[in-house]
C-alpha cells in the first residue's frame, strides 16, 4: 500500500462522518469540505529537477492527488514528458501517455465537430508557489487560499491532469466565464472520456468529496478505460472509487 493510499484511509473516515451531515444536502453549504487548511500532511513535497535522461521507474497512473495528499516524492524526476504548443501559440508540458490519449480523444471529437485544445497541463511546485504568490499579492490571502491549490498538492503536479479550452465556431473559448455557457458541448467531451482513460476529476454536486467546485474542463488521465468507465457510469468521484476498490 503506497503512501497516497495510506493518506486516502486517513481522509477518509472523516469524509463519511460527514457526508450525512452536509455532502448530500446542499442546504448546508455554509460548511466547506475539506477545509481550507490542510489539518495534516502539510509538507510541501520536494521537488527534484527534470534532467533529460531516460526515465526508467514506472509512475502509478492512479496516484490520487487532492487537498490531503501531496505529490509523491521525485514523481517529477519519474515521470516523461510530451512538450507541446497549443492553437493560442502557448507551450506546455503532457505526461507521455497521457497526451497519445488525448489525441485519440481529441481525433474522436473532431469527427463530432467538437473542437478542443489543451490549455493547461504539468505546473511544478514552483510554479503553483509563484501563482500563490501573485493570487495573494492581487486579491489578498484569504481569496489565494480559497482558489488556488496549495503548492504540492495540485493535481498538475503530476503532468496526468489537462484543462482543456474549445473551439467555436472558428473561436477559441478560454476564459471559465465563457467556457461554463456551452454546456452541451462539455456534455459530449464528457460522453467520450473514458474511452481514452479519462475521467472529469471535478463533476458537479461533488464539491464536498472533491474539494473543488465543477470544473468541466480538467480532465485527469489514469491509463485504464475500464476503471474510467466504472467511474462515469456510476457517477462517481476518484475519491469514491479509491475508497471502495
Ligand atoms: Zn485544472
Amino acid at each position: 500500500m503506497g503512501k497516497n493510499r495510506i493518506m486516502l484511509f486517513l481522509f477518509m473516515p472523516g469524509l463519511l462522518f460527514f457526508l450525512p451531515i452536509f455532502g448530500i444536502n446542499s442546504a448546508h453549504a455554509d460548511l466547506i469540505w475539506p477545509p481550507d487548511e490542510i489539518p495534516f500532511g502539510t509538507k510541501i513535497p520536494e521537488e527534484t529537477e527534470f534532467t533529460g535522461e531516460p526515465k526508467s521507474l514506472e509512475i502509478d497512473y492512479l496516484v490520487l492527488m487532492n487537498k490531503l495528499n501531496p505529490l509523491p516524492d521525485n514523481w517529477a524526476s519519474v515521470v516523461e514528458f510530451e512538450h507541446i504548443t497549443n492553437s493560442r501559440g502557448n507551450t506546455a508540458e503532457v505526461e507521455k501517455k497521457a497526451y497519445e490519449a488525448y489525441l485519440a480523444l481529441r481525433n474522436a471529437l473532431a469527427a463530432e465537430e467538437v473542437i478542443i485544445d489543451i490549455d493547461s497541463a504539468y505546473r511544478s511546485i514552483t510554479d503553483q508557489m509563484k501563482i500563490m504568490e501573485d493570487f495573494t499579492i492581487r486579491y489578498g490571502e484569504d481569496y489565494a487560499k480559497k482558489f488556488v491549490a496549495v503548492p504540492g498538492y495540485s493535481e498538475h503536479h503530476t503532468g496526468l491532469a489537462l484543462d482543456l479550452y474549445l473551439n467555436v465556431d472558428g473561436a477559441d473559448i478560454y476564459d471559465n466565464e465563457e467556457m461554463v455557457k456551452y454546456p452541451e458541448i462539455w456534455a459530449k467531451i464528457h460522453e467520450k472520456l473514458a474511452d481514452f482513460g479519462f475521467i472529469l476529476r471535478y463533476p458537479e454536486g461533488k464539491e464536498d468529496i472533491t474539494g473543488f467546485s465543477y470544473e468541466p474542463w480538467h480532465i485527469r488521465y489514469i491509463d485504464n478505460v475500464e476503471i474510467a468507465k466504472k467511474i462515469a457510469e456510476q457517477g462517481l468521484t476518484f475519491e469514491e472509487y479509491l475508497f471502495n476498490n
